[in-house]
């Protein structure tokens, strides 16, 4: 459905009473919101599907509050999930990644509306005190993309070559941020990976060191993400590299190297998890039973009930690119009632 259509139909849908309709019917299924980072200058507008802006975060909560929505932890809603025992309009909150701004923004939020909230994360960047690199390097590129590209000449890197198997300077500036961040992920470590950034800034002409201490693409360090777990908030499993390979061993590892990372400093075991970037195989249930995990959850769309897999829960994604009528139809259930419509009949 195209969006202006979709949002139309949406209004009418509420008007005539199928919002309400759907919250009815869908009254003992739970509904798992998935957030990622919250903007601290203009990320919304960078990537506005990883991202929300905290005002509009605010309206979601209050919107949940005042139509009472129960918001239950992760680990309560499982147990009344598995016990077939789903009190009505349940809504638990799930926060990827482990952005800074979590802890800057969402938590007061948190906090003001008296919510819990589960966050997953991911820990390679617990400690560095620099941003996630191709997200660095992408909002570079956005930050200049209404400038002219200056020549790739100029950018002289070590083993970071810029030019077509013709041996011809690049002049796309996307083939170029490719280039830049595989060439990147090749490098040892993230001291070199912020020397490539510092290098690129001076290139295209931005502060890479004010987008390094603003912090609007860094994870939260060690001692903010035990300060989060102390004030409530409940931090669970999202690997350590994000990724998981459906290869057994690298799977392992990369729970162990994210428990490693994140229990010590929790005092607490982990037991659930989400897999990093939504991609999930039936293949990495074997290791996920072997882990002790309860849940996994995903990006697909949906509510979850007690005939949903455990290790495959879908959620409903939230961001700057969800409008307020949008966010209504798929928590009220409207839009699980669409897509019921359609695998039956579509
Ligand atoms: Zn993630």
């Amino acid at each position: 459905m195209k969006s202006a259509i979709k949002v139309s139909v949406f209004y009418a849908a509420r008007a005539c009473g199928l919002f309400a309709l759907s919250r009815r019917i869908y009254r003992h299924k739970v509904r798992i919101l998935c957030y990622h980072g919250f903007t601290l200058h203009n990320e919304h507008q960078f990537v506005p599907g990883l991202f929300i802006e905290p005002e509009v975060f605010r309206r979601r909560l209050h919107y949940l509050q005042t139509r009472g929505y129960r918001v239950q932890r992760l680990g309560d809603a499982f147990e009344c999930i598995r016990n077939d025992a789903i009190a009505a309009d349940t809504v638990v909150l799930t926060i990827d990644d482990g952005f800074y701004s979590v802890f800057s923004r969402a938590v007061p939020l948190l906090r003001e509306f008296d919510v819990p909230a589960t966050l997953y994360l991911t820990s390679y960047y617990l400690d560095e005190d620099c941003p996630v690199f191709t997200l660095a390097v992408d909002y570079m590129f956005w930050l200049t993309r209404d400038a002219d590209m200056p020549d790739p000449s100029r950018l002289q890197v070590s083993g970071l070559t810029l030019t077509d198997a013709s041996g011809r300077a690049l002049r796309d500036a996307s083939a170029v941020c490719e280039r830049i961040k595989t060439h990147g992920q090749s490098l040892p470590d993230n001291a070199a990976r912020s020397a490539l950034l510092h290098r690129l800034g001076e290139w295209l002409g931005c502060d890479y060191q004010q987008l390094k201490s603003a912090r609007l693409l860094n994870l939260v360090s060690n001692s903010e993400m035990r300060s989060l777990s102390r004030s409530g908030i409940d931090v669970q499993l999202h690997t350590h590299r994000h990724r998981f390979p459906v290869d057994p061993a690298l799977a392992r590892r990369e729970i162990d190297d994210n428990r490693a990372a994140i229990e010590p400093g929790l005092g607490h075991d982990m037991r659930h998890f989400c897999y990093p970037s939504g991609e999930w195989d039936e293949r990495h249930w074997p290791i996920l039973r072997e882990q002790g995990i309860l849940t996994a959850t995903t990006c697909t769309s949906g509510l979850v009930d007690s005939d949903t897999a455990p290790y495959a829960m879908p959620r409903i994604l939230d961001s700057a690119r969800v409008s307020q009528i949008e966010f209504e139809a798929e928590v009220s259930g409207f839009c699980e009632l669409i897509r019921h419509v359609r695998s039956r009949f579509g």
